[in-house]
């Protein structure tokens, strides 16, 4: 099978291939059939501001981070929330000092793709789901206006990522109720993308393949900014988000690809016929 012939065997098979492009809202989706084109006519012709939001750094930087790279890249904005600083996950090094190392490799890493880096220093392995914890991010999402927000999907076995995908999911919901006042004004955040993260992969369908090759080399020379992406603490991130690039790159026919999946309350279409 040819480039072109798969990609309009993926085309027909509902697969999203997506593009941040200039002079769009949003990470547009368009390609995926029948599916409503994504943001709306308030943003358009803006250039597309992505926020990534994690519980912990490595996540936000590994699995969401080339998405906010390719955003800068093409001239928009992008940001990366952290919900805790990932302090406990070094065997060898204090949790203090370890949160401290994740935070400056953090703010480093964000400025070498130009996006900035923002924090909640909720305890790791601690995260609390509640209304402090959903305003706290509702009012970095009235801040920083993000129309995409890329975050956890909820299949996780990890329990700081659930309660980062609950917590994601109310306080885009309390961003954009104008009756609930905060010091910012309400923003509606278009739309709403779950990262590709080995942690989360029960259930995870991706529907949106997103060309990352501009930026893949960009974004891993980021990544290499944390202490843990080699495999110090256990898991190879390096070698599995590369090859996942590749891997990925393969089934969309770009270089290199993410995927992602969309919110499922997005996919309902609302038609007068099929
Ligand atoms: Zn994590």
């Amino acid at each position: 099978m040819n480039g072109s012939t798969r990609r309009t065997f993926l085309k027909d098979a509902g697969v999203g291939l997506a593009a941040l492009s200039i002079g769009s809202s949003a990470l547009q989706a368009g390609v995926m059939p029948g599916r409503p084109a994504n943001g709306n006519s308030e943003t358009e012709g803006r250039l597309a501001n992505v926020m990534a939001i994690a519980a912990h750094p490595g996540d936000a930087f590994f699995a969401m981070g080339a998405p906010v790279a390719l955003a800068t890249h093409q001239g928009g904005k992008g940001s990366l929330l952290s919900l805790s600083l990932g302090e406990s996950g070094s065997s060898t090094i204090p949790p203090e000092q370890y949160g401290e190392e994740q935070r400056e490799a953090a703010r480093k890493a964000a400025t070498s793709i130009g996006a900035e880096a923002l924090f909640l220093a909720y305890p790791d392995g601690e995260i609390p789901v509640n209304d402090e914890a959903k305003f706290a991010v509702c009012d970095f999402i009235r801040r920083y206006k993000p129309e995409v927000i890329v975050t956890h999907w909820r299949g996780s076995w990890h329990k700081d990522h659930q309660a980062c995908y609950d917590i994601v999911q109310d306080a885009i919901f309390y961003a954009a109720l104008p009756a609930i006042a905060r010091k910012h004004p309400p923003h509606s955040v278009a739309t709403l993308y779950f990262d590709d993260n080995w942690e989360d992969a029960a259930g995870f369908v991706p529907d949106t393949y997103l060309d990352i090759t501009p930026v893949f080399e960009h974004w891993m020379d980021a990544c290499a900014m944390f202490p843990m992406w080699r495999g110090e603490t256990g898991f190879r991130y390096n070698d599995f988000y590369a090859s996942m690039a590749v891997a990925r790159g393969c089934v969309s026919n770009f270089n290199k690809a993410v995927a992602l999946m969309s919110s499922p309350e997005q996919r309902v279409r609302h038609v007068r016929s099929l």
